[in-house]
């Protein structure tokens, strides 16, 4: 990757409109908060302070520090209100970057000590975009509940009839997630959840090969998703049951080098998604966690595929087809992607990175 080239493509990358299809809710929680939060638990001893300053203030972070983060945020997004301030300020960072779209995922949790339910839980990320802020004018926001690999049978049941039921009551709720540690938990454990979504008409965007896992790797290809995550660890007979497939890939090129799913960027297997041209879709993950922007990940994917301004504004396009917004919507997002509005070189919005 030409450093040079990285920087030539960050303006355009942080004017253009984009649409983030894979983020985490709480990996893109902001550090101050989490500085924030944190302090209040270390006074009941639950959290070392001085250790969490020193991994925040670093912008490279080894992958023990970066689960020790993890392992920090959940512990102190227990209760109502701190879902719905972190789920507020996110969505206010990516409408600041030029974010038009997000489909924020998060998974839905019980917490009986703080009365909080599944749907109370999510009730509670909704109450965090549904203000009258100025940033909210200008992005929209959807839904995707996340299965962790760490459930039951019955809690996937759970996640996905939630996910049913709270878009059959107008929530704005397009999908349903496999996502948490990939050395835990087995596809079967989760197949029927994600069979029953397929009925109910819920679409699939499924974390897939973080690992080498080739049996598991081979039954999400057959089930057919509507995307994929990542697809790192692929041996070469699912590669190619991968590319004959034609499923959309959710990449994110920050994410796996920090995680150590690949090696560099230049290498990453997005390069040759792209020339063989299978749909992809350039995301972040976790923003907060690995230290990066959207507009970030686009400069990022352009100067390591040597792209000129049209291809990058194609590629951020694209994204909207393969989106699970509305048909209506999909064709308002096309009318926001406007090349006239581009090349009048739009002033960023304040706070814009
Ligand atoms: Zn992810």
């Amino acid at each position: 990757m030409d450093p040079e080239a990285f920087v030539a493509h960050l303006p355009l990358c942080r004017a253009l409109p984009k649409l983030e299809l894979h983020a985490h809710l709480n990996g893109s929680i902001r550090s101050s908060t989490l500085l924030e939060l944190a302090a209040e638990h270390s006074q009941n001893g639950a959290v070392s302070y001085p250790e969490l300053v020193s991994i925040i203030e670093k912008e490279k972070r080894s992958l023990p520090e970066t689960f020790k983060l993890f392992g920090l945020i959940r512990l102190v997004t227990t209760n109502h209100q701190v879902v719905t301030r972190i789920t507020r300020e996110v969505i206010e960072d990516f409408a600041a970057e030029n974010i038009i779209y997000v489909e924020l995922r998060t998974t839905p949790k019980n917490n009986p000590a703080v009365g909080m339910t599944k749907r109370s839980y999510m009730e509670a990320v909704m109450a965090g975009f549904n203000t009258d802020s100025i940033a909210f004018n200008r992005i929209y926001v959807r839904l995707i509940l996340s299965i962790d690999r760490r459930e039951t049978t019955e809690a996937a049941i759970e996640t996905v009839r939630l996910a049913f039921d709270m878009r059959q009551e107008g929530c704005e709720i397009v999908g349903i997630d496999l996502s948490g540690d990939p050395a835990i938990g087995e596809w079967k454990t989760f197949l029927p959840a994600l069979t029953l979504a397929r009925e109910m008409g819920l679409p699939l965007a499924l974390h897939c090969g973080e690992v080498h896992n080739p049996e598991e790797v081979k039954s999400i290809l057959d089930f057919h998703p509507e995307r994929l995550g990542h697809v790192c660890c692929l041996d070469d007979l699912e590669w190619q049951a991968l590319l004959a497939s034609k499923i959309p890939v959710e990449v994110c090129l920050t994410s796996n080098v920090a995680t150590l799913t690949v090696p560099c960027v230049a290498d990453h297997h997005f390069v040759e998604l792209y020339k063989a041209k299978h749909p992809i879709v350039i995301c972040t993950d976790d923003p907060g966690i690995f230290c990066t922007t959207l507009s970030r990940e686009y400069a990022l994917a352009a100067s390591c595929l040597d792209l000129v301004s049209e291809e990058v504004v194609k590629l951020a396009k694209e994204a909207i087809n393969l989106s699970f917004a509305e048909p209506q919507l999909k064709q308002t997002l096309h009318q926001l992607f406007d090349f006239s509005h581009l090349k009048q070189a739009p002033s960023l919005p304040i706070g814009a990175p």
